[in-house]
């Protein structure tokens, strides 16, 4: 399998600040979106990380 290179979006929870890496939503082209909702809080508004990290310095 030839190693493709993709960028998976990262997306930070609202609520507890835990990054998930975005699920794909689309295969050819790569895309991804944000997860339904949150692994360990249940939260379902995320923000994608590089904004996250801009509101956070
Ligand atoms: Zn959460």
């Amino acid at each position: 399998m030839a190693h493709v290179s993709t960028v998976v979006r990262k997306y930070v929870c609202t609520n507890c600040q835990v990054a998930h890496a975005g699920e794909r939503v689309q295969v050819s082209p790569a895309k991804f979106g944000a997860p339904e909702s949150c692994g360990a809080c249940g939260e379902t508004e995320f923000i994608w990380i590089k904004n996250w990290l801009n509101n956070h310095e």
